[in-house]
């Protein structure tokens, strides 16, 4: 049963969870696949957000998807990353929140996803809800409830 503690978690906004645009490594759409590839190896994530020069979201692009695309025949077809861009292979199915949207909504995307983009009415990127953040945040509420029923705890 879910209690009046949990509820009041659940249904907060993510806005307080966000990592925020500025500290988020992206790529733009223009970028060639070596530039992507390069950002991705060197920041160790798996994914990136695909932003236009006005921050507006476009995509996720992924090391595997960099990866599959220059994946010829017999042999990976390295020298393709200089002249393929990002927005070719970028996938644009992707989950979005907005800053108003709450934990609960962010809980049940980041089931299938290890972070989901957040975005305002405009498509402008605001950041990143990831799924590290929101496991910590409820494993802080959930360890002081427990102590706040149980001081001998
Ligand atoms: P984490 O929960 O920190 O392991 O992050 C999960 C995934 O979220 C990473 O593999 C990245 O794809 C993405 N991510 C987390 N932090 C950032 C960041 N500062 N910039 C870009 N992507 C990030």
């Amino acid at each position: 049963m879910i209690s009046l503690q949990s509820s009041k978690v659940l249904g907060a906004t993510i806005k307080d969870l966000i990592i925020p645009a500025e500290r988020v490594a992206h790529v733009q759409v223009k970028n060639n696949l070596e530039h992507a590839l390069l950002v991705l190896t060197k920041t160790g994530y798996t994914a990136v957000p695909v932003l236009d020069p006005k921050y507006r979201l476009h995509g996720l692009v992924s090391t595997t998807h960099i990866m599959d695309s220059i994946l010829g025949l017999e042999r990976i077809e390295f020298d393709k990353l200089e002249h393929m861009i990002v927005e070719d292979v970028m996938n644009k199915e992707l989950p979005c929140l907005n800053v108003t949207d709450t934990v609960e909504k962010g809980l049940e995307l980041l089931v299938d996803h290890p972070f989901v983009c957040v975005q305002d009415e405009n498509d402008v990127f605001e950041g990143i809800l990831t799924r590290r953040t929101i496991l910590d945040r409820l494993i802080t509420h959930f360890q002081t409830n427990e102590t706040k029923k149980d001081p001998e705890a």
